[in-house]
């Protein structure tokens, strides 16, 4: 039994005993979303029940995330599926392999970060199967460039409902366009949801103030799981990293730390 026990350890420390984390046989979000990692992450298939990732985002391999938010995905695609046969979501990104930064996102760095395509309508009213992510306006309808669409609040609602009541450690947020989500808990009072989980709703749902409006698309973020004790719900903030210097500015700087100090930079301006 002991030898057993001895054994385990040694198998759960390999896959990440240089990061201090004890792999319990499940995902490990490790960090806060904007400056962590993903550890033993699963990868969400291309496709499933109710849901699709399109190849602009297949394309990243950023199909990465926690046990809890795959099944999440899982919950909420069986949703559409159920109250919108023939519908399915569509995901964007979650976090690469690993986790960490990407080029795309200064979050979705620990597995429990998903963007979420919205549902629109096309000028007929019927479902449309958005495979880009489009801009959607105050009133629901779309701003930018390409044919016009309204927002669908009637399928975004399900994804809503479903998210809430997906099992597991719950959704901390969804962040998207404050017109948008009002348009949704519209939807939702008119069609009879108890007001318990339209006002849970009408919590979690929120226009970020700090980054993009979300106007184009959901971003939804999971609670830390109980057995993560690594894992942070809070993002924390970080300094702007300083952008690599060009060649000319990084001649400029290796010519004044060789001369003697004097004078300001513009002395030096005419020369490079
Ligand atoms: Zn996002």
């Amino acid at each position: 039994m002991i030898r057993f026990l001895a054994l385990a350890v040694i198998v759960g420390l390999s896959a990440c005993a240089e990061l201090g984390v004890v792999g319990d046989g499940t995902t490990v979000s490790w960090g806060p979303p904007n400056e962590g990692l993903l550890i033993d992450g699963v990868r969400l298939p291309p496709a499933g029940e109710g849901f699709v990732v399109h190849p602009r985002w297949l394309a990243r391999g950023t199909q990465w995330g926690t046990d809890e938010l795959v099944d999440t995905i899982g919950h909420v695609g069986r949703a559409v599926s159920a109250a919108h046969p023939g519908s399915r979501v569509a995901v964007g990104d979650l976090s690469i392999a690993g986790g960490g930064r990407s080029p795309h996102h200064r979050s979705h760095q620990t597995g429990r970060d998903v963007d979420l395509v919205l549902f629109a309508r096309d000028a007929a009213g019927h479902p449309v199967d958005s495979t880009e992510m489009r801009h959607f306006g105050d009133h629901g309808r779309t701003v930018d460039a390409g044919p016009p669409l309204r927002f669908d609040a009637a399928r975004t609602w399900t994804v809503v409902r479903a998210l809430i009541e997906a099992p597991g450690p719950g959704v901390a947020n969804i962040f998207l366009y404050a017109p948008l989500r009002d348009l949704v808990l519209d939807h939702a009072r008119d069609s009879g949801a108890p007001d318990a989980i339209v006002d849970l709703a009408g919590q979690i749902m929120a226009q970020p103030g700090d980054s993009a409006p979300h106007d184009d698309h959901m971003h939804v973020r999971m609670f830390c799981s109980a057995a993560d004790a690594t894992c942070s719900d809070y993002s924390v903030r970080v300094a702007p990293k300083k952008a690599r210097p060009t060649a000319a500015e990084a001649a400029i700087a290796a010519e004044l730390a060789r001369r003697p100090r004097v004078g300001s930079m513009l002395h030096f301006g005419p020369r490079w």
